[in-house]
C-alpha cells in the first residue's frame, strides 16, 4: 500500500467499525447487566454509552462493587470488580442460563484493566480450561467466549485509534487461544472447598495442550471469577513449563473471602 492511500483505507476502516456499531447496536440492544431491562439509547439513565462506563439501569447501578484498590492486583493476577451485585447476576446468567448476549458487554468490561491498555504486553489470552465433560454439558467455556470477544474488542480498540488518527500502524494485539490448556481430570468447583484445599485441588491438573503455541510467548491467563488465585496459579504454571516467557492473569470478578 502506498502512502497517499493510507487516509482512503483509515476512512474506509472508519465507516466499515461505524457500520458494525451500528449493526450491533440494532442487534444487541443495549441491556442492564444486572437485569437485563432495555437501556434507553440516550437520557440521565443510559449508563452504557461510553467505555468508562458500566451498562447498568438506575436500579442496579447502585449495587457495583468496586473492589478496593489493594484487592485490584494480587500476586500478578489483575480483577476489575468484586464477585458480588449486578456483575456476580451477569456471570452467573452467561455461565448457568447460557446467556451468551452478555460476553461482548463483559469483555468490554474486562478490557478497562490496566494490562491491556495501550499497547497490551501480552502475545496470546489464553482461557482457565473446563475440564471437557463440564464443556459439554454446559456447551461452551465462558472464559474461552470471554478471552476471545476480549481479543477482538483489543484488536478493535486499537484501530479506532488508527481512524481517530493516533499512529498509522495500529499495535500488535493479542489473540485468544481457546485451547492452548486443558485440564487432566475433573476438579470439585473451588467455591465448594476451603482455601487450604483448592491449591491441591487443582495442582497438576492443568496443562498446556500446545507447548509450541506457548512457548516463547507473553501469556494472559483469562477466567471470569478469580477466588484464591489457585486455578490461576496452575495455568500460569503449565504455561511456564512450555516456555512462555511471561505470564499474568486477568479475571473480570473478584470473590472476596
Ligand atoms: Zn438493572
Amino acid at each position: 500500500m502506498t502512502r497517499p492511500a493510507t487516509p482512503l483505507l483509515n476512512d474506509a476502516r472508519a465507516r466499515a467499525s461505524r457500520l458494525r456499531r451500528a449493526l450491533a447496536q440494532a442487534l444487541y440492544p443495549p441491556v442492564c447487566l444486572g437485569c437485563r431491562r432495555l437501556l434507553r439509547a440516550s437520557g440521565p439513565h443510559d449508563h452504557g454509552r461510553t467505555e468508562r462506563e458500566v451498562p447498568l439501569c438506575s436500579r442496579c447501578a447502585p449495587e457495583l462493587a468496586e473492589l478496593p484498590p489493594e484487592a485490584r492486583v494480587v500476586d500478578g493476577v489483575e480483577a476489575v470488580f468484586a464477585h458480588d451485585g449486578p456483575l456476580r447476576r451477569a456471570i452467573t446468567a452467561l455461565k448457568f442460563n447460557g446467556q451468551l448476549e452478555l460476553a461482548g458487554p463483559l469483555a468490554r468490561l474486562l478490557a478497562r484493566a490496566d494490562c491491556v491498555q495501550g499497547a497490551p504486553p501480552w502475545d496470546v489470552l489464553v482461557p482457565v480450561p473446563l475440564h471437557p465433560w463440564r464443556a459439554t454439558w454446559r456447551g461452551f467455556n465462558q472464559a474461552a467466549v470471554l478471552a476471545t470477544t476480549l481479543a477482538g474488542f483489543l484488536h478493535e480498540r486499537a484501530y479506532a485509534r488508527v481512524d481517530a488518527g493516533g499512529p498509522r500502524d495500529a499495535p500488535r494485539t493479542p489473540v485468544a487461544l481457546p485451547g492452548a490448556l486443558r485440564r487432566t481430570r475433573a476438579t470439585r468447583p473451588q467455591t465448594a472447598l476451603r482455601r487450604s484445599g483448592r491449591h491441591l485441588n487443582v495442582l497438576g491438573a492443568i496443562v498446556a495442550r500446545r507447548p509450541d503455541a506457548l512457548a516463547g510467548r507473553r501469556v494472559l491467563v483469562i477466567d471470569d471469577v478469580t477466588t484464591t488465585g489457585a486455578t490461576m496459579r496452575a495455568c500460569r504454571a503449565a504455561a511456564s513449563q512450555a516456555g512462555a516467557s511471561r505470564t499474568g492473569g486477568l479475571a473480570l470478578l473478584r470473590a472476596l473471602s
